[in-house]
C-alpha cells in the first residue's frame, strides 16, 4: 500500500515525509483493517512531523482523524468507522477503572505511538472505531474527529446548558466546530479573537458578538472555552464570568497562568478546569449530532502523495477550512 512515513522529524519545509510502497498491516485479533477514504491534518501532526512532540517511534505514519471501510477483523465488511486520536488505553490504571478513559495513564495515540491513516490501509482497535452516521460523508467526517470532538468535550467540561451565554476565546479548527452546536442548543455566542479572518468567520456563523482579543464580551458569561496557548487569555475569560461560571481550556500547553486576584476573579465558585483529551463517548455523541445538525465543515482535499504540501499549507496557514488527505 502506498503511506506517507515519518522516518525522523524535521521542518515541513525539508518535506520530511516519504511516500513509500509498504506491506497492509495485518489485524490482530480485537482489530479491524480499514481501508482510508479519507483522513484528516491536524496541527498535531504537524507536531509530530516536525518534532515538537518528541518522537516514540523509528518510523510512524501520521494521520488521527480517519474515515475507512472495514475489509477484515471483528466488524461487520464495508461498513463505515472514524478513528480519533485515541487509539486504545490499558483499560486498567485507576483512572480507567473509574471511568475516565480520556486521562488513562498509559494511552496509545494514533499517528504517533501507533501507525495512523495518511496511508491506503491503517489498522485500529475494533473497540475504539466510532460508528459514522450516514448523514455525513467522508471528507465532512474527517476534520470533526479531532478538533470536532476536541471542541464538542469542552463544551462539556465547561457544563454549557442549552440557552446559556457562551465565550469562546479564540476562533480556530475547535472553536468553529463548536459553535454550531451552541446554535442548535439555542446558546448566546460571544467570540474574542485576533484576526479579521477569524471574526468574520465567527460573524458568518451567527456568533452574537465578536470583538478583538482585547475586547470583554459585553455580558457576564455563563460558561468560557479558551482555545489559545495564553494565560492571559484564560484570565480575560475568567474576568467575564458571572459567579458560579466555568472556564474551560481547550489547550495542551499554556504559556503560564499569570498571577490574578483570587477576590474579584475566583471567588464566587468560579471554577478553571482544563481538557485533556477525548472519550469514545463524546466522539460518538459528538459525530451523531454533527450529523443531526447538518454540521459541514469547509476542506480542502489533498491527494495522499500531497502529504507534505497538505501540512505545508496548514503551517503557513494557508488553507481555508480543513486539510484532508485521500488516497
Ligand atoms: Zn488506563
Ligand atoms: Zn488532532
Amino acid at each position: 500500500m502506498k503511506a506517507a512515513v515519518l522516518t525522523g522529524p524535521a521542518s515541513i519545509d525539508s518535506r520530511p515525509l516519504e511516500i513509500r510502497d509498504i506491506p497492509v498491516p495485518t489485524p490482530a485479533p480485537s482489530q479491524v483493517l480499514l481501508r482510508v477514504r479519507a483522513c484528516g491534518v491536524c496541527r498535531t501532526d504537524l507536531h509530530i512531523v516536525e518534532g515538537e512532540l518528541k518522537p516514540l517511534r523509528d518510523r510512524v505514519i501520521p494521520g488521527h482523524q480517519i474515515v475507512g471501510e472495514v475489509v477484515a477483523g471483528d466488524l461487520p465488511r464495508g461498513s463505515r468507522f472514524g478513528v480519533t486520536w485515541m487509539a486504545g488505553i490499558d483499560g486498567t490504571c485507576e483512572f480507567c477503572r473509574r471511568g475516565e478513559e480520556n486521562l488513562c495513564d498509559s494511552p496509545a495515540f494514533t499517528g504517533y505511538t501507533v501507525d495512523g491513516g495518511y496511508a491506503e490501509f491503517a489498522v485500529a482497535r475494533s473497540d475504539f472505531a466510532i460508528p459514522l452516521p450516514a448523514g455525513l460523508d467522508d471528507l465532512e467526517a474527517a476534520p470533526l474527529l479531532c478538533a470536532g470532538v476536541i471542541g464538542f468535550r469542552s463544551l462539556r467540561v465547561a457544563g454549557v446548558q442549552r440557552g446559556e451565554r457562551v465565550g469562546l476565546f479564540g476562533f480556530g479548527a475547535s472553536a468553529h466546530l463548536a459553535l454550531p452546536v451552541l446554535r442548535a442548543w439555542g446558546c448566546r455566542i460571544y467570540v474574542s479573537t485576533r484576526g479579521a479572518t477569524h471574526r468574520n468567520l465567527a460573524e458568518s456563523l451567527g456568533a452574537d458578538w465578536v470583538g478583538s482579543e482585547r475586547d470583554r464580551p459585553p455580558v457576564r458569561l455563563d460558561r468560557a472555552i479558551t482555545f489559545a496557548p495564553s494565560g492571559d487569555v484564560v484570565v480575560a475569560a475568567l474576568a467575564s464570568l458571572r459567579k458560579g461560571g466555568v472556564v474551560a481550556i481547550n489547550a495542551i500547553h499554556l504559556d503560564r497562568i499569570p498571577e490574578f486576584d483570587y477576590d474579584s476573579l475566583l471567588w464566587g465558585e468560579r471554577q478553571i478546569r482544563s481538557v485533556a483529551n477525548v472519550t469514545r463517548a463524546d466522539a460518538r455523541d459528538f459525530v451523531e449530532l454533527a450529523s443531526e445538525i447538518g454540521l459541514r465543515p469547509k476542506v480542502t482535499v489533498f491527494r495522499l502523495e500531497q502529504a507534505n504540501e497538505a501540512m505545508l499549507a496548514l503551517k503557513n496557514d494557508a488553507i481555508d477550512g480543513a486539510a484532508v488527505l485521500v488516497p
